[in-house]
């Protein structure tokens, strides 16, 4: 099973995304996330990507579709991927269609969260990480049990990412709603677009995807 998780940052795809991972086996592709290991690496991609990063702006689509392109190959992705913020413009949803036209394989489905904009810089600013397990929190909706301690695996690490803060996030907002929101149409005419509360509980969104996703399969 192929799917896009569609929205603005801080809308829950990246939760959702391992779930889905973790309950059906299939990869979660963050591009966020490839491009931050880039970063921590130095790599030159990684260099080019950072002072865009931490400005909320999008990284080129030349550099962000290559790195898709030999993403989707490698071997976790045979059962299936999820793709979690790509693509973010019109030639990534279009670079999309090719790669999937040369490997013979569908998309089965288009999962937007929407959540309201106000909503999202709270949610977004408050964000922390385990170092260790990777585990998210937040400071208000989703404190660790013991202040300081991981509650997944004991950790006593924890990292913020650098465009996580009041500013920024206004900046990513403004690129998703330029940028990202006219891919939607698209895959609405293809018929594939489904929408799902982003502002209900993670749970409750859970059960949404889930009903979504066995109807498409
Ligand atoms: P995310 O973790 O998905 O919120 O992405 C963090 C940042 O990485 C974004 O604000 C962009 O600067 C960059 N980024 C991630 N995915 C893409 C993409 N598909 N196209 C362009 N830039 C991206």
């Amino acid at each position: 099973m192929n799917l896009i998780l569609l929205g603005p940052p801080g809308a829950g795809k990246g939760t959702q995304a391992k779930r889905l991972q973790d309950i059906n086996g299939i990869a979660q592709i963050s591009t966020g996330d490839m491009l931050r290991a880039e970063v921590a690496a130095g790599t030159p991609v990684g260099k080019e990507a950072k002072a865009v990063m931490e400005a909320g702006q999008l990284v080129s689509d030349d550099i962000i579709v290559r790195m898709l392109a030999s993403r989707v190959s490698q071997p976790d992705c045979a059962k299936g991927f999820i793709l979690d913020g790509f693509p973010r413009t019109v030639p990534q949803a279009q670079a999309l269609d090719r790669m999937l036209w040369d490997k013979q394989l569908k998309l089965d489905a288009v999962i937007e969260l929407k959540v309201d904009d106000s909503a999202l810089v709270d949610r977004i600013a408050g964000r922390f990480t385990c170092a260790k397990c990777g585990e998210g929190y937040h400071d208000r909706f989703k404190p660790t049990g013991k202040i300081g301690v991981c509650d997944a695996c004991g950790g006593t690490e924890f990292t913020r990412r650098a465009d996580d803060n009041r500013e920024t996030v206004a900046a990513r907002l403004e690129a998703y709603h330029r940028q990202t929101a006219p891919i939607l149409p698209h895959y609405a005419a293809l018929g594939i677009l489904r929408t799902v509360d982003g502002m209900a509980d993670i749970d409750v969104v859970a059960q949404q995807i889930d009903a979504i996703l066995a109807q498409a399969g």
